[in-house]
């Protein structure tokens, strides 16, 4: 339950005096629905003005505060004209002006002869001054409320600034002073003020320092949401840790049979990644652990082994991929080994149904199914194993924490649960990988499959893309494979992209039957006959939109084209040049942009051609791209902040991190004083799902 105290904090803005449900349904568009939201919708920029008595040059442009005679209004008498008023200020005429100005309105609100403060922006028009639409008009002694700074907020069509500010001033009415949750050292130590005071002073700017997030009262409630974040995750992780998780035990003959099979020795990185995964199946406790290895490091031979151990030790394992495609792929590529070591696999995807679906399920209920693979069909709620005791999830970006925990609650309580190992290629920075995945234990392979060349990487003028076209013949004649990706479907009026399927008819006609299509519209039979057609080499050019960027394993592909490279981001650019250069072939990687280009798109292609390392295009893409789109915010499971800036608050992060864990150490079911003052931080955020994995509760 919320703490009483947040209860007006988490009242809908319409409750708010002054904000009517219009306006209330269009500023939850903007900011969020309750009174927290608006106050968490900090200005961006300031407005400082200046008062004045008398008009001069100087003051142009400025914003004045300035007192005015009305003289005379003179209604518009047509739509295009504006309605205008003329003041008097000392010596000077002031023309006000307003578009589709109502008169009843004007009339009253500026009575001609009377004295009225105005602020506002002072313009000059065809040499006289003129003011269009002032921000405030006030009686003489209201001017009070005409503040000499003014923050500047994020707005929508409908929600003015003024709007915004009032919503702020009523919202702080009715603020409840919040327990301090924060360790006093650390608040002494930065020189933090509390909460209510930070959030006062976020909000009431007076210099453009005060927009800064390194501003003191914005470095504190960007902690408040970072420690918040740190605290959820390690409330999961240690109540995980706390489970009893099961320990396999065995399990040799089945791997032994399998790492026979393969046709490789696996590399000093699988192994040590693979020990790291043996120890926590061993170990009593519930594994949930996170492989990081960058595309074409073999992530699937290791998760392969983890399930030979799982089966060889008398369970069922589970293999999820993001899309049929590769699920389709794993099957193709693992069933040779687990034919080899006897194992029965089979494969469930949304394409299944009816009758063959239901014996496939009974066969899995009965536990003759050792390995089943599949798409998020392996989640659905009829779906129920003999014995699941390892959930292996390919490429984890594209699934949030809940599936992770819906997967793992197919597992038998009475024999440990499930323990979960996640696979990603997305090599993600350290700061992101502490909020994201901050519940998991983290196992790197550092290190690609030996023989590999590296990828010759060209930034390409898309002027020449006839000329590139025309000397893949060379390729082809070694039956070579090639991709050529495009950045959108079919040709939109609005946009110059290349379309994939213009693009197929024209390499089409220059090879003919060699060229084949995949993209996001097609049926998924259909991609699947067209990745088919060029694994077996049948067409030898795949024209294809990113559908291909993950995961997708065609050992002869050695050159990728990538047209308007300019318009992808960098871990996008990197996940498509790893699909090349995974034989022993060299690779080239062919980025063919449309200039003039921006400083960001340039710095892209740079980074591209300067390295093939996964971490460090990691940590530049999330210099130029900032985190949330970094690895697509609401697929991944990644928190969005209000305040926090992984970029610039990064050392917070860190801090945030030491703090949770040092302090559910001392008090791990939140009882002490700052423990209960924690909970509110909690549901502040909206993070009480967590304390459901209090150890009390
Ligand atoms: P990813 O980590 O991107 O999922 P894969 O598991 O698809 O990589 O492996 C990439 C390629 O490397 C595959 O063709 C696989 O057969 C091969 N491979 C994996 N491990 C080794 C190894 N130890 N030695 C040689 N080739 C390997
Ligand atoms: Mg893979």
């Amino acid at each position: 339950m919320r703490p009483e105290i947040l209860f007006p904090l988490f009242k809908s803005i319409d409750t708010l005096k002054g904000i009517g449900p219009r306006l209330a349904a269009l500023m939850a568009k903007l900011a969020g629905e309750n009174v927290i939201d608006v106050l968490y919708h900090l200005p961006t920029g300031l407005v400082e003005r200046k008062n004045i008595t008398e008009l001069d040059e100087i003051y142009l442009t400025q914003q004045v505060i300035v007192p005015v005679t009305v003289l005379k209004h003179y209604p518009s008498q047509s739509r295009r004209v504006p309605y205008r008023i003329t003041c008097e200020v000392g010596d000077s005429a002031l023309t006000l002006t307003f578009f589709n100005g109502r008169e009843d309105f004007l009339k009253r609100q500026l009575p001609e002869g009377q004295i009225r403060i105005l602020a506002g922006k002072l313009e000059q028009y065809s040499g006289e001054f003129q003011m269009t639409h002032p921000d405030h008009i006030l009686k003489e002694g209201d001017d009070t409320d005409i503040s000499m700074f003014e923050a500047i907020y994020p707005l929508s069509a409908g929600v003015t600034n003024k709007t915004m500010s009032k919503a702020v001033t009523q919202a702080f009415l009715a603020l409840p002073i919040l327990p301090e949750w924060l360790d006093d050292a650390l608040i002494k130590r930065e020189k933090w003020d509390h909460w209510n005071g930070c959030m006062q002073s976020a909000h009431r700017v007076e210099s453009n320092a005060d927009l800064e997030p390194m501003s003191p009262f914005r470095q504190r409630l960007a902690y408040d949401e970072l420690l918040s974040n740190q605290l959820a995750l390690e409330l999961v992780r240690q109540s995980m840790r706390r489970k009893k998780g099961r320990s396999f035990i065995g399990g040799e003959a089945v791997q032994d049979a399998i790492e026979g099979a393969l046709p490789y020795k696996l590399t000093n990185a699988q192994n040590s990644a693979l020990a790291e995964v043996f120890a926590d199946m061993q170990s009593s406790n519930r594994m949930l652990r996170l492989i990081q290895g960058d595309v074409g490091s073999g992530k699937t031979a290791v998760a392969l082994m983890a399930l030979a151990k799982c089966v060889g030790s008398g369970a069922q394992g589970a293999f999820l991929a993001p899309t049929e495609i590769l699920a389709r792929q794993h099957m193709q590529s693992i069933k040779p080994f687990t034919d080899a070591a006897g194992l029965k696999i089979a494969l469930l995807t949304g394409r299944l149904k009816g009758k063959k679906r239901a014996a496939l399920l009974e066969e899995l209920l009965a536990g003759n199914i050792d390995i089943l693979l599949g798409t998020h069909a392996l989640f659905q709620d009829d779906v129920a194993y003999h014995d699941l005791g390892l959930a292996i999830i390919d490429e984890q970006h594209r699934f949030g924490v809940h599936q992770r925990l819906s997967l793992s609650a197919k597992g038998r309580a009475d024999k440990g649960g499930v323990d979960v190992l996640v696979m990603t290629a997305t090599p993600i920075p350290r700061t992101l990988a502490l909020t994201a995945y901050g519940d998991m234990d983290v196992s790197i392979i550092a290190e690609k499959p030996p023989g590999r060349q590296p990828i010759e990487t060209r930034a390409i003028e898309i002027e020449r893309l006839d000329q590139l076209a025309a000397s893949l013949e060379r390729k082809l004649a070694a039956n070579e494979r090639i991709y050529w990706v495009c950045p959108l479907v079919e040709e939109s009026e609005v946009s110059d992209l290349a379309a994939a399927t213009d693009r197929h008819t024209y390499l089409n006609a220059l090879y003919p039957g060699k060229v084949g299509l995949v993209h996001g519209k097609m049926k998924s039979e259909e991609k699947d006959s067209a990745m088919e057609a060029f694994k077996s080499g049948e067409t030898q050019i795949l024209v294809a939109t990113t559908v291909i960027e993950v995961g997708v394993d065609v050992p002869e592909a050695t050159v990728m084209i990538i047209e308007h490279a300019e318009r992808f981001g960098l871990a996008q650019l990197h996940q498509l040049r790893g699909r090349v250069g995974r034989g022993s072939l060299a690779g080239a990687c062919l980025l063919m942009y449309a200039g003039p280009l921006g400083e960001t798109p340039k710095s892209r292609l740079n980074i591209m051609r300067e390295t093939e390392d996964g971490f460090r295009i990691a940590e530049e893409d999330l210099r130029l791209r900032g985190a949330g789109e970094l690895l697509g915010t609401r697929q991944s499971g990644l928190p969005e902040f209000k305040v926090a800036d992984l970029q610039v608050h990064g050392r917070l992060l860190q801090i945030a991190r030491d703090d949770a864990r040092h302090f559910l150490e001392i008090d791990p079911s939140l009882a002490s004083e700052r423990g209960k003052a924690i909970r509110t931080l909690l549901y502040l955020f909206e993070r009480d799902s967590a304390i459901k994995y209090l150890q009390s509760g």
